[in-house]
């Protein structure tokens, strides 16, 4: 960005350079007017040089060398204002003169140092003129002419209007600065909200791939990987509150042959089916898990063995009655259930699918379509 605007720059004698020359010029001119028919001797002429001529340039070169430059600043205009009450002092306070140096060195103090500068211009000028009159002996001679008189107006006029213009520029940089600044943080705002819409479009992306991670493809039930997770720590409620938890393993009788008969995409709409009139059964409390090929668990907690038989005895009401009609034929299969219940059968999570497992077998030599609880015999 091209804009600068450093507070660290002691602006009106580092930074004003060019104002601060004219101002010099502007206040040597009416002074030379008022000398120059007094005839001033070689000594007068050197010192008039040297201070409106030559001295503001030795002043920008060392503020702007200077290492602590708000400092160099403050001494720059001290040591104007000294000169400032030394000239007028010198010159027998010559009115116009007087009122045009003290008003410029008045205005280069406020602006600086604000109130204080007042304070610090007043005593400053006076020091100037006080140490004058020990070199040259006090006296007052206020008239100007006119001539002397319209230039220092004229000067201070344009001095005025100088500073007034670089204050405009100065103020109207600060606003380039703050539409800059307001721009980039508009931007910063923008940029921020999108951030903050890609994060919650992770995050849901994160929470559906978790929740994907869970499911099983084909059918939507959860899969084995989340059953594992989730019935240990079933378990280890059922054992704090003491409560009863049945599983039932289920497995579609005759599978192979509905895929051989039928084809497998009538096999997967048959799971599909049967995956969902599970679930359709299920509380909300319950866990109904894709196991394994055409094996399914349903998980029960807070369910007592009597009262899962029941709900075992629906189910296979339910997919007897329930045939899959897919590319215009219809499908009925039958289903076996093998039963097992915590406290009863097991109290871990491997012995309690063991004991399932074990009843499901035996349901299926008892020639399929049942349901039999385990029975450690
Ligand atoms: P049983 O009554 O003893 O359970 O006999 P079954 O034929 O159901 O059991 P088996 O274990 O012999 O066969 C299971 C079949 O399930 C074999 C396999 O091809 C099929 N299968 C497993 N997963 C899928 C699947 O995702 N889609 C389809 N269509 N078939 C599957
Ligand atoms: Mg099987
Ligand atoms: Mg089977």
């Amino acid at each position: 960005m091209a804009l600068e605007l450093s507070r660290s720059h002691h602006w009106i004698a580092a930074n004003s350079y060019r104002v601060r020359v004219a101002a010099f010029a502007l206040v040597g001119i009416p002074i030379a007017l008022h000398v120059l028919p007094r005839q001033p001797g070689p000594l007068f002429l050197a010192l008039f040089l040297l201070q409106f001529f030559v001295y503001p340039h030795v002043m920008y070169w060392f503020s702007r060398r200077a290492h602590d430059r708000v400092k160099a600043e403050h001494n720059s205009l001290i040591a104007d204002s000294l000169a400032s009450g030394a000239w007028a002092a010198g010159l027998g306070f010559p009115l116009w003169i007087s009122v045009a140096l003290f008003l410029a060195a008045l205005l280069n103090h406020t602006v600086t140092l604000g109130y204080k500068g007042i304070v610090v211009c007043v005593l400053a000028v006076c020091s100037g003129a006080l140490a004058s009159t020990t070199v040259i002996a006090f006296h007052v001679s206020s008239d100007t002419d006119g001539l002397v008189t319209l230039t220092s107006i004229v000067g201070l006029a344009v001095y005025l209007s100088l500073m007034g213009i670089e204050f405009f520029s100065y103020i109207r940089r600060l606003h380039e600065v703050q539409d800059a600044v307001d721009a980039q943080k508009r931007i910063l705002e923008t940029a921020n909200q999108a951030l903050h819409e890609q994060i919650g479009k992770i995050r849901d992306l994160q929470e559906k791939l978790r929740e994907q991670a869970n499911r099983d493809s084909l059918t939507g039930l959860f899969n084995r990987r989340y059953l594992e997770g989730t019935l240990e720590r079933e378990l280890a409620r059922c054992k704090r509150e003491n409560t009863p938890l049945t599983m039932l393993l289920l497995d579609i009788d005759h599978f192979k042959q509905v895929n051989d008969t039928h084809g497998h995409p009538a096999g997967d709409e048959v799971l599909r089916v049967f995956a969902r009139a599970l679930q359709e059964s299920a509380r909300a409390e319950d866990i109904a898990c894709r196991y394994g090929g055409e094996e399914f668990l349903l998980v029960m907690p807070k369910m007592p063995l009597s009262v899962a038989l029941g709900r075992a005895a629906h189910l296979l009401e339910l997919f007897r009655r329930t045939p899959v009609v897919f590319e215009g034929s219809s499908i009925s299969v039958t289903t076996s259930i093998g039963i097992a219940a915590v406290p009863d059968h097991a109290t871990g999570v491997e012995s309690l699918i063991r004991c399932a497992d074990r009843a499901l077998y035996r349901a299926k030599s008892a020639g399929r379509d049942r349901a039999v609880v385990y029975d450690a015999a």
